[in-house]
């Protein structure tokens, strides 16, 4: 397997429901989030997708979606207000932690934004301040590290 990262910046605003602190009220961040690609075969030029690929398909759905957006959980019991006060607040399905959606990131929007070019998204790390991340994987290290040990390298080069 070969990965390659990219990382996007969008500035977006959430609230934790049932958060016992400061997470609970209507905030934002300047998040940070890193797609990570993997694929087990290259192109012609030495690639598995190429960085601008990455970028047209899962940064610009960043930007399109959930940059200067507010997101909001369904079930939040203020979700019907806050789309009264501003109508681009974007509904989700999850209490928007960033655990959660770095996981609705690769389990949902990978899959449709890759379709066809043969790489998956394997993890995403969704940064909330450059102290506090959670990161989504669906690696599992040691079946893909033996997997890797056990192809022939010259494949790849
Ligand atoms: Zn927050």
């Amino acid at each position: 397997m070969i990965t390659i990262t990219r990382y996007h910046d969008i500035s977006a605003g959430h609230r934790v429901v049932g958060h016992e602190g400061a997470c609970a009220h209507l905030h934002g961040h300047n998040y940070r989030i890193w797609f990570t690609c993997a694929s087990d075969s290259l192109d012609d030029v030495g690639r598995i997708i190429d960085f601008s690929e990455v970028k047209k398909r899962l940064c610009a759905w960043l930007d399109d979606n959930w940059d200067h957006r507010f997101l909001v959980w369904e079930e939040d019991p203020w979700h019907e207000a806050l789309a009264l006060i501003d109508k681009t607040v974007v509904w989700i399905p999850f209490n928007p932690t960033a655990e959660k959606l770095a996981a609705y990131l690769v389990n949902e929007i990978g899959p449709k934004e890759l379709k066809g070019t043969g790489v998956v998204l394997v993890s995403c790390q969704v940064d909330e301040t450059r102290k506090c991340s959670a990161c989504y994987s669906t690696i599992s290290e040691p079946t893909w590290y033996l997997q890797s040990h056990q192809k022939e390298q010259k494949e790849l080069f």
